[in-house]
């Protein structure tokens, strides 16, 4: 019931302290272990539960975990392993700092971009790499047709506060980035879908997006 008990790795392992997080939250203490399994995963979260870390931790040791060689190096065209889908830029820019503080000193690289902003910054941190991707839907599909950023070797992928990115509108564009992550073999890709709320349409969008899925209510 430690963080300490959940293989991460050293380096997260660390941060985990750092960050003086001691033992999980029910989310995180189920989340996570279904996640490091190679499990997808739905599951019903409200803001506070710690769903950020739920979700960050097993991409952040995923990554750490594997070496990704053959990773393409496009002159402008970044490809990110993981995305992390959030519906404002509020909360994408509160998931990217606390992903920031989980991947210090592991080498992992986080980046923000969200609608409302000039592009031109974002543009800029991208060029400079990138492993996980926090967005908005509106901002990623703007930066998929510049084709800044490619999403054929996302390995993970994860929706937060699914149910509000519905809410304001968003199915059609994610729908649209999903689409262009079909290039992994099947089984590549790990989806993770959190929600405060699971109506008709959210199942409908974990049948389409996660594969032998694992349901989780807390
Ligand atoms: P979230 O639901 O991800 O927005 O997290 C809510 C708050 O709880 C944030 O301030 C986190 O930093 C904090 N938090 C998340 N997990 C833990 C934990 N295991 N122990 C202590 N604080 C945590």
């Amino acid at each position: 019931n430690t963080f300490a008990e959940i293989d991460l790795g050293d380096a997260l392992n660390a941060n985990i302290r750092r960050c003086k997080y001691v033992k999980p939250t029910p989310v995180q203490r189920h989340a996570i272990p279904i996640s490091i399994a190679g499990r997808d995963l739905m599951a019903c979260a409200q803001t506070g539960s710690g769903k950020t870390a739920a979700f960050c931790f097993p991409i952040i040791s995923g990554i750490m975990r594997e070496e990704y060689l053959q990773r393409p190096r496009g002159a402008r065209t970044v490809y990110p392993l993981a995305l992390i889908l959030a519906p404002t830029r509020e909360l994408s820019s509160q998931i990217h700092d606390e992903a920031k503080k989980f991947s210090y000193q592991t080498g992992v690289k986080v980046v923000v971009a969200y609608g409302g902003a000039p592009i031109n910054q974002q543009l800029r941190e991208l060029e400079r790499g990138v492993d996980i991707l926090v967005a908005t839907p509106g901002r990623l599909v703007d930066l998929l047709e510049r084709a800044r950023v490619s999403l054929q070797m996302i390995r993970y992928l994860a929706l937060d506060e699914a149910d509000r990115m519905l809410d304001m509108g968003f199915e059609p564009q994610i729908r649209k980035i999903v689409e262009q992550m079909d290039m992994p073999p099947p089984g590549m890709r790990q989806t993770m879908l959190f929600s405060a709320t699971f109506p008709k349409e959210i199942q409908r969008l974990a049948s389409d997006f996660l594969s032998n899925y694992i349901f989780l209510a807390v």
